[in-house]
């Protein structure tokens, strides 16, 4: 069985930044907190812990006053808070999700009301919609939205399917809509690599947390094309998935250490020998 490994796939720029601001913040003073895990991904935060990067839900479970904001960024009120409270904050929001920041922030300054496109839970969302101040919604298919002028930004994970349906959606509802392209040529990239693959290969296997939404959106569309498997570590794999399989693709999401997709393809080679 062949093992065909993604080029981009794994750690992206904004998480590989997010992982070197804070471990230099933990070189300085130990613990730093994060609020919410550093990176979607529970074998890495479990690593991350041991090195004095703590991930807590709350700003009153921080016990030193020292913060570090994720890649995904965080809701304008919160950071305020943190502000007003005198934290040391170590700021690791992306600066292409900072830019989404600015861009609702803009739309709502010129007076657009502001439909984001992205998951409802995901935290780079809720920091969205907090910059929209109360004259924003999050997409989703029963909305009915009646405002003369619309601003859109999409989450920088997005599918652009999803992006392009979205848009045919909302524009039959206003005179005037204005958007914003933020979705992460990362992104784009790794579901064009996937795709790519997973019409290549008999079998898909993507690596990463299953909390990562990015990691399950590759996993959605490479089970449009062939059967795939979504797994967190090597040892999940199954030989029953490649019983009549002459080939495999790996892909990892923005969120998944090297490390681990080392050792999936560690795994599937033995597998194939
Ligand atoms: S996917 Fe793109 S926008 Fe999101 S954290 Fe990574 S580099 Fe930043």
């Amino acid at each position: 069985m062949k093992v065909y490994r993604a080029r981009h796939g794994g750690f992206c720029f904004g998480v590989k930044r997010a992982i070197r601001l804070a471990l230099e913040a933990v070189r300085k003073v130990k613990p730093i907190y994060s609020l919410g895990p550093l990176i979607h991904n529970r074998l890495a935060v479990e690593e991350l812990k041991k090195k004095g990067i703590i991930t807590v839900n709350s700003i009153r479970a921080i016990k030193n006053k020292r913060v570090i904001i994720r890649s995904h960024g965080i809701n304008p009120e919160v950071l305020e808070q943190l502000r007003k409270k005198d934290f040391e904050i170590v700021d690791a929001t992306c600066p292409r999700v900072r830019r989404a920041q600015r861009f609702v922030e803009r739309l709502i300054n010129e007076g657009y009301y502001v439909v984001i496109i992205g998951e409802e839970d995901h935290p780079e969302i809720k920091g969205l919609l907090g910059y929209a101040q109360g004259r924003g919604v999050i997409f989703n298919e029963q909305l009915r939205i009646r405002h003369r002028r619309i601003g859109v930004v999409p989450q920088t994970t997005l599918d652009v399917d999803h992006f392009n349906y979205a848009i045919s959606r909302i524009l039959p509802n206003a005179t005037e809509v204005k958007i914003y392209n933020t979705i992460c040529h990362e992104t784009v990239l790794r579901i064009k690599e996937a795709k790519k693959l997973a019409r290549r290969c008999d079998v898909m296997i993507v690596v990463g947390g299953k909390n990562s939404a990015n990691t399950t959106r590759l996993y959605e569309v490479c089970k449009r094309y062939k059967p795939s498997y979504h797994i967190e570590s090597a040892e999940e794999i199954s030989g029953e998935w490649f019983k009549d399989a002459e080939s495999v693709g790996i892909t990892a999401g923005a969120s998944t250490p090297k490390i681990q997709v080392d050792q999936v393809v560690k795994r599937l080679k033995l597998l194939s020998v």
